[in-house]
């Protein structure tokens, strides 16, 4: 085990480009779209709106790809999981089609932009196995086989199959081919060399018409919330229609090449994508606040089944995780005008984002977008997992504790392997000594 935690940075995709520095904003400034947050949402927004001539600015609190962007593992697809038959059987054909398309559409927009930046874009199909035995009461095989039937009825040629080169036993995976993987960090660097950001200016305060600042304030007529987790909570509710899901990563020198992008159709379980010389093994995931494998699962998992591997990187994030699976994009809510927002992906953020910015970017300019009703954040909220958010909530607000979540109060968890404090109600997080890390939180603990 040793020889893993030795020699360890951090980031691998920081380390592989350039990442350009911007201003930050000083003084009151002017704009018809405002983008609050420089990750794949926020800067694919601006992307689109500048090539529609929009007057737009993103403002990005710390530094661009600060965020989750900056540690994602980057698999381009639309492939979430085992979602598609139990959404056609929930939402309907049709909702299940649209979302279905914008991702699919997701990925070839990425085929395009990855020729305008190089960005290492690599075509690979895409698997979501299972182990063997059963799977939420149905036998695995039956399971994948309705899959990839589902997926068939919504025009792709999705198929199941069996000999999968993973170094364990499977039942066989859902493969969706012709779908991408690549280099996020060099692909948003060169873009964001185009467009029109200020850094290290964290939003303070959202108005009807303005942001507030802590180094000046910015008059636009629409506004794009796109920090990861919505920061302001006086409207859509978001503090009770998400939560936020940890995973770790561990990238190995000397392990395998799987040729492909693979995940485990159970949550928290383990995936697998070569970069480079490397492959980066996902898994070890847990609701932020909660106990979790982390990266003691993947290097147990490593040094069985990769006993000459060594470990070059290894990184943890969270992503916000939607009641039914589907992200929250548009409106931010019923009540709001000119307030948009995109956010819940799920771990799928990277089509979700180009999805976002396809669908923000036509309401902002007034223009209709045939996706957009899949994703209304106004559906209904009525879902198991809102109960499961309530409960934890109702648990950790009136529970004791030394350490309170500057955002609504909870009490915040101490987590061991990473040494931060964290809330398991909505996946604020602190270092030890009560600097804030992730929001929905933006002020330190006391
Ligand atoms: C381990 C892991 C692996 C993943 N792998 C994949 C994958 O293979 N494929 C895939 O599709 N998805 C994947 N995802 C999901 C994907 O990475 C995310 O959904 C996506 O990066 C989120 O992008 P974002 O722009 O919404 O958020 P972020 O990248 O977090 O950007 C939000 C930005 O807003 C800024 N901000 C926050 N508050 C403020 C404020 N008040 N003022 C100004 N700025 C502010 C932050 O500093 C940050 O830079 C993965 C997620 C994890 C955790």
């Amino acid at each position: 085990m040793e020889k893993y935690e030795k020699n360890c940075e951090k980031r691998l995709w920081s380390e592989t480009a350039d990442i350009p520095d911007f201003n930050q904003l000083h003084g009151d400034a002017k704009t018809d779209v405002l983008i609050i947050g420089g990750g794949a949402a926020g800067l694919l927004c601006g992307y689109y709106l500048k090539k529609r001539n929009a007057d737009y600015m993103i403002l990005e609190g710390r530094r661009i790809l600060s965020g989750t962007t900056g540690l994602t593992t980057a698999k381009i697809t639309a492939q979430h999981g085992l979602i598609y038959s139990k959404m056609i059987k929930n939402a309907g054909y049709e909702k299940a089609k649209l979302y279905f398309d914008a991702n699919r559409r997701a990925v070839e927009d990425y085929r395009e932009i990855s020729k305008i930046y190089p960005c290492d874009f690599e075509e690979r199909d895409s698997f979501v196995y299972l182990t063997e035995g059963e799977y939420k009461g149905t036998n695995s095989n039956e399971t994948l086989k309705r899959e990839a039937e589902a997926v068939r009825r919504l025009g792709f040629p999705a198929s199941v199959e069996v000999n999968l080169p993973l170094p364990f036993k499977t039942a066989g995976a859902v493969k969706f081919p012709m779908q991408a993987q690549f280099n996020p960090a060099k692909l948003f660097s060169k873009m964001a060399k185009d467009l029109n950001i200020y850094e290290n200016t964290f939003v303070r305060e959202i108005q009807t018409d303005r942001v507030i600042t802590d180094s000046g304030t910015v008059k636009a007529k629409k506004i794009i919330v796109a920090t990861h987790f919505p920061i302001l909570n006086k409207q859509g509710a978001y503090y009770m229609k998400m939560y936020q899901s940890r995973s770790y990563v561990i990238a190995l020198e000397n392990a395998q090449n799987v040729e492909g992008m693979y995940v485990d159709g159970r949550e928290n379980g383990l995936s697998f994508r070569n970069y480079e010389n490397m492959l980066l093994l996902g898994g070890g995931g847990h609701r932020t606040g909660k106990k979790g494998g982390n990266w003691e699962e993947l290097r147990r998992f490593a040094s069985k089944y990769y006993p000459e591997s060594n470990e070059k990187y290894h990184w943890a994030a969270q992503d916000c995780m939607s009641l039914d699976k589907i992200p929250y994009i548009g409106p931010y809510s019923g009540s709001a005008e000119n307030l948009y927002t995109a956010t819940g992906f799920n771990k799928w953020g990277m089509t979700s984002s180009m999805t976002a910015a396809k669908i923000l970017s036509d309401m902002v300019m007034g223009t209709g977008n045939r996706y957009a009703e899949a994703f209304s954040p106004s559906r209904n909220m009525i879902k198991p997992q809102l109960f499961v958010n309530l409960g934890e909530s109702v648990v950790n607000l009136v529970g004791f504790s030394k350490k309170r979540c500057t955002h609504m109060g909870c009490r915040l968890k101490w987590n061991k392997a990473e040494h931060t404090w964290d809330c398991p109600c909505h996946g604020s997080r602190f270092t030890k000594d009560g600097r804030v890390l992730d929001n929905p939180a933006n002020l330190n603990l006391i």
